[in-house]
């Protein structure tokens, strides 16, 4: 590993149910991967969670971005509880640190794990391998819309808003993306059918930018077609770009395709890197299985090594990619959750990371 690095500060989310055991896991192993390599990690802690919003009445404080922009990165467990309706969190929480920040891309990589099954016949490591792309920043969660009429005559609409500038620069995140790859291929996934304004409109910039990309190898699909694409010939794709619904359901059943939602990582970028980025696992905080140590902490480590591998701009992939390492290593002996079809807990797992680092290194 590299020679010492200056400090990166992280400020860490953990936010509610299983959010917290998974943050606590990460900490460790980060503060193991950090004692291993010349890393060096501040960490903040914010305690913005569903069950503080009954205490206060709020998620975030007025001045909760200011804080954050003090960090380097933002590492978030899970926010939500049964108690609080799902929207309330998400647009009181989730969705403003995602737009004041700029995090206009939404990057969600899937694979099989050496030593997992995909519920898919015949599907081995290897066979689905994908980076999911999505937009974060407009499109169907633009908020635009309301209700009018009293209940039961009432109509909702809920529009959603495409601008040129924004898909263009996700477009552009996820050609670059497709670049970096071996395949260096692209799949486009729209509606554009059905959908004849913003779709139609995503299909266009779509073949403005690849003019600019004659490398990279595209192809273009339907949602609906997609999903069956997805089950039927994994190994057809590669890198995927969706607007930020279809980008949020399909990265759902990549993660259900690989093995299990709790190995799903996700990584919210401001590419320009003005403000800090902000790493989250794809699961929610899990009301069923919170406070029993059983969830599956792989997606929450995933996203931590990319939250390094993001920090580092380049200087920290040997121990990013020493963590996943690890982390396949130890699924690949076997040592895995409920979810992948283990015994272990939460501990075990972490434990077992932590000391393959510890070999590895
Ligand atoms: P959200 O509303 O934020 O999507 P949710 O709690 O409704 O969250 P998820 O957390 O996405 O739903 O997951 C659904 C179910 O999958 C959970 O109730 C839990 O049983 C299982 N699950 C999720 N995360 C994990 C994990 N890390 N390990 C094991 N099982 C998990
Ligand atoms: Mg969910």
């Amino acid at each position: 590993p590299s020679s010492p690095s200056r400090c990166y500060k992280i400020a860490t989310i953990p936010g509610d149910g299983i959010g917290i055991e998974l943050t606590q896991s990460t900490l460790q192993v980060l503060n193991r991967l950090a004692s291993l390599t010349n890393i060096q990690l501040e960490f903040g802690h914010f305690d913005w969670s569903s069950a503080k919003y009954h205490e206060r009445g709020w998620y975030m404080p007025s001045d909760g971005i200011t804080q954050l922009r003090e960090y380097d990165a933002v590492f978030f467990g899970a926010v939500g509880w049964p108690d609080v309706p799902d929207h309330i969190s998400l647009w009181e929480l989730i969705l403003p640190i995602r737009k004041s920040m700029n995090q206009y891309v939404n990057v969600r990589p899937t694979r099989i794990l050496p030593g997992t099954v995909s519920p898919l016949r015949n599907c081995q490591p290897g066979d689905l391998d994908w980076v999911i792309v999505r937009e974060n920043s407009e499109g169907e969660y633009a908020g635009q819309g309301g209700i009018t009429h009293a209940a039961p005559y009432s109509i909702a609409t809920e529009v959603a808003v495409f601008t040129y500038p924004g898909i263009e620069r996700v477009m552009r995140f996820a050609f670059e993306t497709a670049r970096s790859r071996p395949k260096k291929h692209l799949t486009l996934v729209t509606k554009s059918n059905a959908q004849r304004y913003g779709m139609v409109l995503w299909d266009s910039v779509f073949y403005d930018v690849a003019k600019e990309y004659p490398d990279v190898r595209t192809d273009k699909m339907l949602v609906d077609a997609m999903t069956v694409r997805m089950t039927r010939n994994p190994k057809s794709l590669d890198t995927i770009v969706a607007t930020n619904l279809f980008g949020d359901i399909l990265s759902d059943l990549a993660a259900g395709l690989s093995g299990s939602i709790g190995i799903a990582a996700s990584s919210n970028l401001d590419p320009t890197r003005k403000n800090p980025s902000m790493f989250e696992p794809i699961s929610g905080s899990a009301p069923d299985i919170a406070g029993q140590g059983i969830a599956n902490p792989i997606g929450a480590f995933w996203s931590a090594a990319e939250m390094i591998r993001w920090v580092g701009d380049g200087k920290l992939d040997l121990e990013a990619d020493m963590l996943m390492k690890a982390i396949e290593n130890v699924t690949a002996a076997g040592i895995k959750t409920r979810d992948l079809g283990g015994e272990c807990n939460m501990l075990d797992v972490t434990e077992a990371i932590c000391g393959e680092m510890d070999r590895i290194s």
